[in-house]
């Protein structure tokens, strides 16, 4: 039984007035995240500045039985930041300082409350990067970002978030601070807890600090936008391009109703002509037009594009991604949402579109719904705005109805529920889909060993 008046009062003894907030905007605020379909409901918000305070608000924790939401910069889309079980959340917004920059060993150590382009924006003068990068990047904090895994728009050429961390300092419900791997690139000393952590969406610890590996910047890229027919030459488009350019760094789709609700909410004059059925925007790092030039003539010979352009400054370089990356936020602006992110392999890929893109034309007509994706790691977006005349219980109620029906087709399609936001409280219900009950078990093993008493972000990911 919580004694949340007890871990109050000792919460006060621990940290400065300005360090907790009970306001009812801060509980609103800090009790949501983007997905914005669940009711926050948290008790407080507390603000460590450091680890060590993070330690003993934890150890207080579990000493009074508080249950403790960590929270990041709440752009996640899968309501693994939400308190809605009365629980305190535990901003690391604070601990967001970002090391100097090592350029021997090409890493950072920073805050988990850094944000993420804060850290691109430290790195860049040393020509380094750090290649996690997604639209909400201006938002969202490297402590997030690691316990998502996320993936993003240089999945592709760089891989996901966690081949991106090399240590982690977190601290457990018992207030012990772990460091894992310092800056090591190679540690094979046995199982490697810092993986445990990448993706555990919060469950297992709080990560307070991470040390990075970076890489160089691309010396140029080259930026297309292509329109083209129909969603299954997207993917043939992809198999042509992928045989013949070496360097490619994302290759993103979008349909008509993204690129046309993006434009319009983003006040951009569409570049291309004429509307077309699907959008690609392909990036090319580190090779010059020369050679390019062959396999753009061969695109157009092929029929695989109706139209295309190539940015002839950074600005329309800039103005093509500001399109890509804008559509979450426009499919989102005052509407209420539901978001499928799933993945298959990508030779499945052409042919799960065409069955998942037929039944939800057939089943919901008046919704308005928008795909779109990382295509080339096979990851597909499904945003369905909630239609005026529904309930958002009703709508809930029919998410959750064609969920089931999109994750069958998946199974067959040996896809994933979640490709890149996590499973959170809105995916829970469809975990078994991409995970057997073996997998399950070990994981509700390892959560009891972490978390004994259940205190961390409880029934995210699996119910209690
Ligand atoms: C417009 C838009 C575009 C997006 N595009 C992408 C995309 O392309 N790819 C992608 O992968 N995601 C994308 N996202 C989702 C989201 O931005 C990512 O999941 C991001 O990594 C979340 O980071 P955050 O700091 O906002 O975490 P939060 O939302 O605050 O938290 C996410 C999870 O991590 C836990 N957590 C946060 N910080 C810590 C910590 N320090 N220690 C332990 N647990 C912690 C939380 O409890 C929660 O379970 C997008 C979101 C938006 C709004």
């Amino acid at each position: 039984m919580s004694n949340y008046d007890g871990f109050l009062t000792a919460i006060s003894k621990l940290l400065p007035a300005d360090q907790v907030r009970r306001d009812a905007t801060s509980l609103e605020t800090y009790g949501q995240d983007w997905s914005n379909l669940l009711s926050p409901n948290a008790k407080a918000i507390l603000f460590p500045a450091n680890t060590e305070q993070v330690s003993q608000i934890l150890k207080l924790a579990t000493e009074y039985k508080q249950t403790i939401v960590p929270s990041g910069g709440r752009t996640g889309l899968s309501g693994g930041a939400v308190a809605t079980q009365g629980e305190c959340v535990l901003s690391l917004e604070k601990i967001n300082f970002i090391g100097p920059i090592d350029t021997l060993s090409q890493t950072v150590t920073v805050g988990a409350g850094a944000i993420t382009q804060a850290v691109h924006e430290a790195t860049a003068p040393h020509g380094l990067t750090w290649p996690v990068d997604f639209a909400s990047k201006g938002s969202s904090q490297v402590g997030g970002n690691i316990s998502t895994n996320a993936g993003g728009v240089r999945v592709l050429r760089y891989g996901s978030t966690r081949n991106w961390v090399l240590g982690l300092t977190a601290v457990t419900m018992d207030g012990t601070r772990h460091t894992l791997n310092g800056s090591l690139e190679k540690n094979n000393t046995g199982v490697d807890f810092k993986q445990m952590l990448i993706g555990s969406e919060g469950t297992l610890a709080v990560i307070t600090e991470a040390t990075l590996k970076l890489c160089p910047i691309p010396r140029s890229r080259l930026v297309f936008l292509f329109s083209l027919p129909d969603f299954a030459s997207v993917v043939r488009l992809f198999q042509f391009a992928r045989n013949k350019v070496k360097q490619i760094s994302a290759f993103e789709c979008m349909d008509e109703a993204c690129f046309t609700v993006t434009c319009q909410h983003l006040n951009i004059t569409p570049p291309l002509k004429e509307a077309a059925k699907g959008y690609v925007l392909l990036e090319v790092q580190n090779e010059s037009f020369e050679n390019s030039e062959a396999w753009l003539n061969e695109i157009f010979e092929k029929q695989l594009v109706t139209e295309g352009l190539m940015a002839q400054s950074e600005k329309e370089a800039e103005t093509f991604w500001q399109i890509r990356e804008g559509i979450a936020e426009s499919v989102l602006a005052g509407h209420e949402v539901h978001q499928e992110d799933v993945s298959v392999p990508l030779a499945n890929l052409g042919a799960f579109y065409a069955q998942i893109h037929s039944r939800y034309t057939q089943e919901y007509p008046h919704a308005e719904i928008y795909f779109f994706g990382h295509i080339g790691d096979g990851n597909l977006h499904i945003f369905i705005r909630k239609p005026k005349n529904l309930t958002k219980e009703a709508f809930i109620q029919m998410a959750h109805e064609s969920d089931l029906k999109l994750f069958e087709t998946l199974a067959k399609f040996e896809g994933s529920v979640s490709a890149e936001h996590g499973i959170g409280l809105l995916k829970r219900h469809a975990i078994h889909f991409s995970r057997t009950p073996a997998e399950l078990a070990i994981f509700r093993q390892l959560k009891k060993i972490f978390d004994p008493l259940h205190l961390l972000n409880p029934g995210k990911i699996f119910e209690p």
